[in-house]
């Protein structure tokens, strides 16, 4: 073998080497490719921030600070939908707003004063104007979309607020940034201030453990729905707020869907999925749109819909009875 063979079949080797290791790196990469896709995915989304009220334990700061901090670790892009009137219309809210954009987070719309479109008082007018007052504080944020998420997830009680909220928000270019993971963390919240306003030192550890065991009932229930409507494993888009019990237990929450091997996806890629193009005859009014979707085929209680309807009642019972 002379020594330019010699050479050529060292090169041949090393590009032969070098292809091993690239198509080993395919295999994996489409193995990889093929589990995410057989993996159930959710988007987060927080309403009704960010908050400038004051709560125990935490500042406004350092809330904003612990959800986007625990964001961060666990490599999330979420979605905040603000409520203008809750801070962001100061100058101290709207700093911590930015901060989500800053961190690549989007920013959507949740009204200036969070109003019900199903309430007889509130018109359509007056609600298109609490949409474009949000829209004209938060358009100049960085990750702002034209997002709206329906306050209360209500459409509107007639079919004339419902069609024209649908109407106003495609001529603004808006989309309706549904849910479909729906949550009653909002009730959670609300009894966690109450333990603490009565015992700063309160031991918090059943709160959170039913708090945890609500999310997981929530997300395998709306899997299940989903799977039922569909055929398939939607990616799912939960609804959680801007508020101290996910500043303090978030990490909890998404430590315990990495358990359940599920995906973090961002809102934009979930909302691209078709099931979001949707717009069911009969929203279910306040609820998910898999349970609208439900409502519309006419599916009526189906077996664990109480479940899901309950705002947590089941869940503070269970809180009652072991003395909390
Ligand atoms: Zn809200």
């Amino acid at each position: 073998m002379s020594n330019l063979q010699l050479l050529n079949y060292m090169r041949c080797l090393i590009m032969a080497m070098r292809r091993g290791i690239h198509l080993s790196a395919v295999v994996s990469v489409a193995f990889f490719l093929a589990s995410a896709a057989q993996a159930q995915t959710v988007a987060l989304t927080f309403d009704d921030g960010p908050k400038i009220a004051e709560t125990p334990l935490m500042s406004p700061q350092q809330r904003n600070q612990a959800l986007l901090d625990t964001l961060a670790r666990h490599g999330v892009k979420a979605a905040l939908f603000v409520t203008a009137g809750n801070g962001a219309n100061q100058p101290q809210g709207y700093a911590l707003a930015q901060a989500w954009g800053l961190a690549g987070h989007a920013i959507g719309n949740h009204t200036m004063t969070h109003p019900s479109l199903h309430s007889a008082s509130m018109s359509l007018a007056n609600y298109e104007q609490e949409m474009l007052d949000c829209d004209q504080i938060i358009k100049s944020l960085p990750g702002y979309q034209k997002w709206f998420r329906y306050t209360y997830l209500r459409e509107g009680n007639t079919p004339e607020k419902r069609d024209g909220m649908r109407a106003f928000l495609k001529q603004h270019a808006y989309r309706n940034a549904y849910v479909s993971l729906d949550t009653s963390d909002w009730r959670f919240d609300a009894k966690l201030i109450d333990v603490l306003r009565h015992d700063p030192e309160a031991d918090l550890s059943a709160i959170k453990r039913v708090y945890l065991a609500h999310i997981r009932q929530r997300a395998l229930a709306y899997r299940a729905l989903s799977q039922q409507l569909q055929g398939r494993d939607i990616p799912q888009v939960m609804l959680l707020h801007h508020n101290l019990i996910n500043a303090l237990w978030l990490d909890d929450v998404l430590r315990q869907f990495e358990d359940m091997g599920w995906h973090f996806v961002t809102p934009a890629a979930a909302f691209a999925d078709p099931v979001y193009q949707l717009a069911p005859d009969s929203p279910a009014h306040g609820q998910s749109l898999l349970l609208s979707m439900a409502l519309s085929l006419g599916l009526g209680k189906f077996d664990g819909w109480n479940r899901l309807v309950d705002d947590g009642d089941a869940d503070m019972a269970q809180l009652s009875a072991e003395g909390r």
